[in-house]
């Protein structure tokens, strides 16, 4: 089933020694340490000790690293970087049933507190309480050891390995938004604009769920064919620039009529979009969203971009469109993502570009930042082992 050099038999299995927490620790911006911090020894009962060994680094990591701020959250204090994991279990608490010592797990990075109205409603994602990992004030994964909730550790079926479960992270932004939020029908029209990491694998999920076509747009062609070339997605486009004394409303008018003349989209009917994700953030790709999509069609965003922008609210009024927000994941995108991996309906091999070992991490980071590798070929996704099993300090 895997790829040579991919397979769940190469992956390092070994536990580690139990006598060093290493970890990889960013203390201001362009300032990262190695530190020893503390080794966990009791796990309280419902708790799992793991040993990362694959974290892929994402675009919010990066930012702390480089700007020591996501938005609102600003890092004040010491913390551990990463946290899209695959781990081998470490310690298990006494009431632990779902994972034993050994098991290959993904690890989901978020606990949230169980108590509140969002939580109790089922949108644990909402919870404002959520202890995520890598978001000030909470260290992340990039250690020897790192703890959490067992109910968050999801055992990696045999046939995939641990960097495809590292991957599950950022692949259930992509089920939340397609599949929860988005409530994609079978048969669905799909377009996602952004070929970043997370809109590739939006693209991917919708078409491994049954998309009956899904083009995604970008102005970043090698992406774009990637996405292709992969399988990820059905189609791509790369859009016209905006013509010389374009007035800024008319372009995304056209940008969409291109679109949809390109890929014999309808504005309504079984020909229409029925589903948007915008994964992009960027103020022209959600306008032209909103004449691309057919009457009825939803419009789901993900991408984070500038908090104020212009949208034509005629048109979301006089086509009844839906336009909702979709932030990281809810119950069940998880196990959603690991079924469509298993069964061969998503295949996030490809997407791993980069590979990096604990005492590089730092490379990995820059890399990521310019989004090129050391090798000059454009970055898709970095993965970090995590430390050897006798690392120190
Ligand atoms: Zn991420
Ligand atoms: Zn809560």
């Amino acid at each position: 089933m895997s790829a040579p050099g991919l397979s769940a038999a190469t992956d390092d299995v070994r536990l580690p020694t139990g006598d060093s927490n290493v970890s990889f620790v960013l203390h201001g911006i362009d300032d990262v340490r190695y530190e020893d911090r503390p080794v966990p020894t009791e796990s309280s009962d419902n708790d799992a000790i793991v040993a990362p060994k694959k974290v892929t680094l994402c675009g919010s990591d990066v930012h702390y690293y480089k700007e020591g701020r996501v938005g609102d959250f600003i890092v004040e204090k010491p913390m551990v970087l990463g946290h899209e994991t695959a781990a081998l279990v470490v310690k298990v608490g006494r009431n632990v049933t779902n994972i034993k010592p050994g098991d290959r797990v993904a690890l989901e990075p978020g606990e949230s507190c169980r108590m509140c109205p969002d939580c109790k409603a089922g949108h644990y994602q909402r919870c404002p309480k959520m202890k995520f990992a890598a978001t000030p004030p909470f260290d992340g994964t990039l250690a020897h050891y790192y703890t959490l909730p067992a109910d968050l550790c999801y055992k990696l079926p045999d046939n995939m390995t641990l960097e495809e479960g590292a991957l599950l992270e950022p692949m259930s932004v992509g089920v939340h938004a397609v599949h929860k939020i988005g409530q994609m029908k079978l048969a669905a029209n799909v377009v996602v604009f952004g070929a970043g990491p997370v809109g590739l694998l939006t693209a991917a999920v919708a078409k491994g769920l049954g998309a009956r076509k899904v083009v995604i747009v970008d102005i970043q062609e090698p992406r774009l064919q990637f996405a292709k070339e992969n399988n990820l997605v059905h189609d791509y486009y790369l859009p016209s620039k905006p013509n010389e004394g374009e007035a800024r409303e008319d372009y995304p008018r056209r940008n969409a009529k291109e679109i949809r003349e390109r890929f014999e989209f309808e504005e309504r009917g079984p020909n229409a979009v029925d589903l948007i994700v915008d994964c992009s953030g960027a103020e022209v790709c959600i306008q032209t969203a909103i004449y691309l999509l057919g009457h009825g069609g939803t419009m789901v965003q993900v991408g984070h971009g500038k908090p104020n922008i212009t949208l034509d609210y005629q048109t979301v009024v006089t086509h009844e469109l839906t336009i909702k927000g979709s932030f990281r994941y809810g119950p069940g995108a998880y196990r959603l993502s690991m079924d469509l991996v298993a069964r061969g309906a998503v295949n996030l091999k490809a997407l791993i570009s980069h590979r990096y070992t604990f005492r590089d991490a730092v490379k990995a980071f820059e890399a990521n930042h310019k989004g090129v590798g050391q090798d000059g070929k454009p970055l898709i996704k970095a993965v970090i082992d995590g430390p050897e099993a006798d690392e120190k300090l």
